[in-house]
């Protein structure tokens, strides 16, 4: 039987999985058809790709400065170069974005490269047997010693509920939605923008594709954020009307760039349920040696990938100091 399985697959967990396999035999599980989570690149053919969950990597952390900086010199992640615009004047002008050097998963790929990936394997039951955990899913069931969950606080304690203690039951964490639309747009001229941050009723953010220097295509391509109070408003209806609530993004997007709106096409608009936690939850991560028990997610620190690594380190000292028998 396997030492660990890490349910999840973005950054926590394959960190977590990563330094757990210098020691422990380890597998990773994801409901998801590809690795990263929130972390996610989508392929929409052999050229053009949209990150469409994390837009970029950037550290307040020294620690995360110094191995982003170290997957920078490997080749891994890349600097976003171009014009990043702000017009919210909140956040430090010309902070460092980083991203993949393919998609903005590499990361995640790169981390996970020598672990086994069971993927399009959602656990719906987990059960603790005394000396080791069985996990269920549709048609498969997994085992291992130990366990590692790495979801969205929800999604954690829904699964987990009658092995967790009182103090993370009783955490105050409300992960906020964010709805998010990726566009092709039909413009024979480059638009020397990488990013755009706007005070805008519906769109916070936008991302050119192109600029991430990835594909060279006659095309522009887009990956649209709208705000909080629009994706509140919309995140368990907008499934019913995607068409309808594409158009009226690409309505707004075509009048900020003064565009027609008919030379933009949607191809996806995806509601993330769980985008994010802004506050810090007062613990960094969960080890339970009893019932070999380990929990870890960026939204126990704050609301990006950084906070992911660090609830993972954090789990895995630990892990370390505290070992499984
Ligand atoms: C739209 C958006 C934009 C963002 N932009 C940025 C940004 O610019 N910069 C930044 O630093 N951060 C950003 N973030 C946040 C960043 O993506 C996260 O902080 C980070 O990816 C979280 O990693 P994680 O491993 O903690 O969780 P996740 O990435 O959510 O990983 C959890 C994994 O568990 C899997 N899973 C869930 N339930 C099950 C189940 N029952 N069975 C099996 N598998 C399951 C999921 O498929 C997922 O792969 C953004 C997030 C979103 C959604």
């Amino acid at each position: 039987m396997i030492d660990f399985c890490v349910l999840g697959s973005g950054l926590s967990g394959s960190t977590i999985a990563n330094l757990l396999n210098k020691k422990y035999s380890i597998e990773i599980i994801d409901k998801a058809k590809g690795i990263g989570g929130r972390s996610s690149t989508k392929k929409i053919n052999k050229k053009v790709s949209f990150d469409h969950g994390l837009q970029y990597y950037s550290a307040n952390n020294s620690k995360f400065k110094r191995y982003l900086d170290k997957l920078i010199k490997k080749r891994i992640l890349k600097n976003w170069e171009g014009n990043h615009i702000d017009f919210t004047f909140r956040s430090k002008v010309n902070s460092q974005k980083i991203i993949g050097v393919k998609g903005n998963n590499d990361l995640n790929k790169y981390l996970l490269k020598k672990i086994k990936k069971n993927l399009e394997k959602e656990i719906k039951i987990i059960k603790f047997k005394k000396d080791h955990w069985e996990l269920h899913g549709k048609k498969y069931k997994f085992k291992a010693k130990n366990i590692i969950i790495t979801f969205p606080f929800q999604q954690t304690k829904k699964l987990a509920k009658k092995y967790l203690k009182q103090h993370f039951l009783g955490l105050k964490v409300k992960m906020k939605p964010n709805i998010t639309l990726l566009l092709k747009q039909n413009f024979n001229q480059k638009i020397p923008i990488s990013s755009i941050k706007i005070k805008n009723d519906i769109i916070a953010w936008a991302a050119n594709e192109n600029s991430k220097k990835r594909f060279s295509t006659k095309e522009n391509y887009w990956t649209i954020q709208t705000t909080n109070s629009y994706s509140n408003k919309l995140i368990n209806i907008y499934k019913k009307k995607k068409k309808y609530f594409s158009n009226q993004i690409i309505k707004e997007f075509s009048n900020i760039l003064d565009l027609n709106q008919r030379s933009f096409k949607a191809y996806k608009i995806h509601g993330w349920k769980y985008s994010y936690n802004d506050t810090y939850s007062g613990k960094k991560c969960y080890w339970d040696k009893k019932f070999r028990l380990g929990i870890c997610g960026d939204w126990f620190i704050g609301p990006k990938a950084e906070a992911a690594w660090l609830s993972a380190k954090n789990l895995y000292d630990k892990i370390k100091k505290n070992p499984p028998k």
